[in-house]
């Protein structure tokens, strides 16, 4: 960390808005609110988020998205497999679909070298029918194999299913085209910050 951060960090425990520091505020109070509510439109600049997109902070690392996504979102998910990280977004998708009709797919897969990201994608499983979402991992945090830009619908035609972007190794490193991005999710401690959170992004619709 630059060390004008650590300094703040340290006055920010001494104490914030002349009040009492700020491991010691509860969570509900507005001193909070503003720590918080700060966070998020630092986030907003800092991607250039438009009004369609939502910020929000929330507990269990990136490894809990993995199942949080599928819990949510539905069980059949198409995964692109680029890395050790993507190969365990699938497992834990497989877990939650363990009971349902409805499992992941794997769209793509590089095992076991890893070594390129696909750039034209299918939009359907090989049945057919359409998919929840798509899944991958924008950055290969392992062996460095990074998405250039977002893999494109084969044909060309219509669009694809939500774009879920685990982007816990490049998160702020470029910036994101938002109509294409319905959900990002990054623990902080990769590239952003401490440990301790977990930044997901996501279209207000799709949150809803
Ligand atoms: C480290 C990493 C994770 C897991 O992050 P946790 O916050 O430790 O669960 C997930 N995805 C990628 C790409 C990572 O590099």
């Amino acid at each position: 960390l630059p060390s004008e951060v650590k300094v703040k960090v340290v006055e920010a425990i001494e104490g914030i808005d002349g009040g009492p520091g700020i491991l010691e505020l509860s969570h509900r109070s507005a001193s909070f609110d503003r720590v918080i509510d700060g966070a998020r439109e630092v986030i907003r600049r800092l991607y250039r988020l438009p009004e369609t997109h939502e910020v929000l902070f929330l507990q269990g690392g990136a490894s809990l998205q993995f199942a949080m996504i599928a819990l949510n979102l539905g069980t059949r998910g198409g995964f692109l497999t680029t890395g050790e990280w993507s190969r365990r977004a699938l497992a834990e998708a497989r877990k939650v679909a363990e009971d349902k009709a409805d499992k992941p797919v794997e769209l793509y897969s590089c095992e076991p070298l890893f070594t390129d990201v696909p750039t034209q994608l299918r939009p359907q499983d090989r049945d057919g029918q359409a998919l929840d979402y798509i899944h991958l991992t924008s950055n290969n945090t392992i062996y460095g194999t990074q998405y250039k830009a977002l893999p494109q619908r084969a044909d060309g035609k219509e669009s694809l299913p939500p774009f879920i972007v685990d982007a816990s190794s490049d998160i702020f490193s470029r910036e994101i085209d938002w109509s294409k991005v319905d959900l990002l999710y990054a623990g902080a401690q990769k590239n952003a910050g401490p440990s301790g959170v977990t930044i997901v992004i996501g279209r207000r619709e799709l949150l809803r």
